[in-house]
């Protein structure tokens, strides 16, 4: 796979869904890989790169800044409240907001650095112990919590269990959203993004199907 097999499935997906090209957004996630292999994907054009570690991404991506313009970066990993922050400062979206003292702190950062990235909920459609996520039946108080803050909620976002029908995950968070009048949809990875963008996905975060597997497994 490459990043052009990559887009070209994602246009074929948005068409079969009788959606608008361009409808979806597509994240290549570049944690633990490379920087040639990172370098060569900005060199085909590619803007749009999501990381799930605050300090991984602050190692990375100022350097690529430098030398690429127009970087869109996407934290879509679980983010303590000590790296927001950095995180702020550096990111144009988090993915993965998850928890009243996550979100009560990122309202007092953005009023203090006097911006704040787009952000989406992250729903733990599956109510997994060992996976973040807020419950889905308490995700229409987190929204209402999170709107309370003034914080610039985009959507939703969700990693369905790994032995699970993705589908169901995803039509559940799409559900969620529009109850809540949020239009934004992150789901969707490299095995299921197709089904994702057929649900409403509106940002698909696609690794290892762009580049590559994961030379490293990162925990
Ligand atoms: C690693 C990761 C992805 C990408 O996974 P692939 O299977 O390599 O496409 C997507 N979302 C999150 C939250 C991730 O941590």
């Amino acid at each position: 796979m490459s990043l052009q097999d990559i887009t070209a499935r994602i246009s074929k997906a948005e068409t079969a869904a009788g959606r608008p090209a361009g409808s979806v957004k597509l994240i290549a996630v570049s944690k633990v890989q490379p920087n040639e292999r990172v370098q060569a994907v900005l060199e085909q054009g590619h803007r749009c790169f999501g990381e799930n570690r605050v300090q991984e991404a602050v190692g990375k991506w100022p350097g690529f800044m430098e030398q690429f313009a127009d970087i869109d970066l996407h934290l879509i990993g679980p983010l303590q409240t000590n790296k927001a922050r950095q995180a702020i400062e550096l990111v144009n979206s988090i993915h993965s907001v998850d928890r009243p003292k996550l979100a009560k702190t990122l309202a007092r950062l953005a009023q203090e650095v006097g911006t704040c990235p787009d952000l989406f909920i992250q729903v733990n459609t599956g109510e997994e112990d060992q996976k973040a996520g807020i419950l889905p039946a308490e995700a229409d108080t987190f929204i209402a919590e999170c709107r309370g803050l003034d914080l610039p909620i985009q959507g939703l976002m969700c990693i369905p269990p790994v032995d699970e029908e993705p589908s169901l995950h995803f039509a559940l968070l799409a559900k969620i959203a529009e109850h809540n009048g949020l239009t934004g949809l992150s789901m969707g990875m490299s095995g299921d993004f197709e089904q994702a963008i057929a649900l409403g996905a509106t940002h698909v975060r696609v690794g290892s199907a762009i580049f590559g597997e994961r030379v490293r497994p990162q925990e």
